[in-house]
Formats: structure tokens, C-alpha cells, sequence
């Protein structure tokens, strides 16, 4: 069985003391590749993913400016995104979108600077990775296509908003949401997803699922979301392997 972490902050601070060994744990555990998510504490440094991936080559990046440091984004930054975007192993753009909940940005900073990134997406014709917080009608409203694909990242909706996701085109990327105990609304989205439109990730280190919540969450850990997934969806583990490695090999390498 091979897995796929689709969406991970490796270069963490929390993985300082045992990086090495967190990847390798991972491996173990079948989970052969990880997106590395590069947005980090935001600009200047645009490249914490892209270093990652240059090391390790089961590994791959994104580029982009998180909701909460829209603030820090300059001509300067969205210029550099546009080259970088042409790196062999950035393979998306993300995590981009809106975040309601903390306001670390003004609202109308991160919209423009998400629609600055959904053009440059869409120029270097990669799919998108979006993060929504009590932002849910806003953030499709900026959504008006999806040329190269997306993911909806951390997914925590219903299956109103599953279906919403679906329609626009995205892939629903469950995380460790999914098995805590009052997730109940999310456990009936994730049984109307196509196959053909389900990734799992972690998120780590936040959101680490039943058994190890509370605990740092690392890549390793997503085969926990896979087993939950399955028991929902009346699968096997192993199909729920098979089918998001596929989904995210169509996505994301082509
Ligand atoms: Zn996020
Ligand atoms: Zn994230």
C-alpha cells in the first residue's frame, strides 16, 4: 500500500529536532510522496517547499502566500511566485484563499492578493490549493474557473459544500478532521465524493487524527484518515491508497 500526504508543512519548526526521522517514519508507513506546502511565514522567503523537495525526491512543492500573510505580499512577490512557478517540482499553487476566522490580513488584502495568485495559477497553468476559513461563499465567488484543477484543502464542510467543491471541479482533500468524534457532517460529505476527486493529507503539524490528536501531527500519520476514510466509504484501506495516489499522480504530474 502506497499513500499520498497531499498537503504537509515539513519545514516546520516542530520537525527541526526529528525531520529526518519523521520522513522516514513516513516512508515506512507506505506514505511513498508528500506535497510540501511552501508558505511558511510568508514573503520574503517563498522557497521553504522547493528546498525540501530539491533533497528528497519522492517530495514536491507549492509556492504561494497563505491568507494570513496577504499583508506581506509586494509586486516583489507575486513577480518571484511567477518564476518560481516554473521550478521542475512546484507542481501547485497553495495554500491560497481566505481566512475569516483569524483576520491576520485585512479582507480586502487577501482578496486581492488571491486573485493575484489565481492568475499566475492560471498562467502557469497548475492547480490551485485553497485554504477557506469562515470564508466559504467569498472564496468561491473569486473561483469563476478552475482551468488546471484544485484542491480543497483540510476540508471540513458538509456535503452541500462537498457538492458546491465538486461542481466547480475541485478534488476534496480530507485530513485529521475527519476522525474526531464531532465530525459528523464532514464523515457524510466524504461518502458523496466521487473516487475520482478524493486526496488525503495531514496538515501537519496541526490536526493530527484520532489516535495521536493532541499530539504533533507528521506525515506518517495520514494513513489514519485513509483507514476512517475507508470505514465510511465501505472500502478497504488499501483501494482508498490506490485511488487517491491516482487522483493525485492525474492532479498534480501530469
Ligand atoms: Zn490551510
Ligand atoms: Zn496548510
Amino acid at each position: 500500500m502506497t499513500l499520498v500526504d497531499s498537503h504537509c508543512h515539513l519545514d516546520d519548526s516542530k520537525f527541526d529536532d526529528d525531520r529526518e526521522q519523521a520522513i522516514e517514519r513516513a516512508l515506512a508507513a507506505g506514505v511513498t510522496r508528500m506535497l510540501a506546502i511552501g508558505t511558511a511565514d510568508g514573503p520574503p522567503d517563498l522557497e521553504v517547499a522547493i528546498r525540501l523537495a530539491e533533497r528528497y525526491p519522492f517530495i514536491y512543492a507549492t509556492i504561494g502566500v497563505h491568507p494570513h500573510d496577504a499583508a506581506k505580499a509586494s509586486e516583489e512577490t507575486f513577480a518571484r511566485l511567477r518564476e518560481l512557478a516554473a521550478h521542475p517540482k512546484v507542481i501547485a499553487i497553495g495554500e491560497i484563499g481566505l481566512d475569516y476566522h483569524y483576520d491576520f490580513s485585512p479582507r480586502d488584502v487577501q482578496r486581492a492578493v488571491f486573485d493575484r495568485q489565481l492568475a499566475i495559477a492560471a498562467d502557469a497553468a497548475k492547480p490551485i490549493v485553497i485554504h477557506t476559513r469562515e470564508a466559504w461563499d467569498d472564496t468561491l465567488v473569486h473561483i469563476t474557473a478552475l482551468p488546471h484543477g484544485g484542491i480543497m484543502h483540510c476540508f471540513t464542510g458538509d456535503s452541500v459544500q462537498a457538492r458546491q467543491a465538486l461542481d466547480l471541479g475541485f478534488h476534496i482533500s480530507f485530513g485529521g478532521v475527519l476522525t474526531f468524534p464531532k465530525a459528523e457532517g464532514l464523515r457524510e460529505a466524504s461518502r458523496i465524493v466521487p473516487d475520482d476527486r478524493i486526496l488525503v493529507e495531514t496538515d501537519c503539524p496541526y490536526l493530527a487524527p484520532v489516535p495521536h490528536r493532541g499530539k504533533r501531527n507528521e506525515p506518517a500519520f495520514v494513513v489514519e484518515t485513509a483507514r476512517r476514510l475507508a470505514a465510511e466509504r465501505e472500502t478497504t484501506t488499501e483501494a482508498i491508497a490506490e485511488l487517491t495516489t491516482r487522483n493525485f499522480e492525474r492532479l498534480c504530474l501530469r
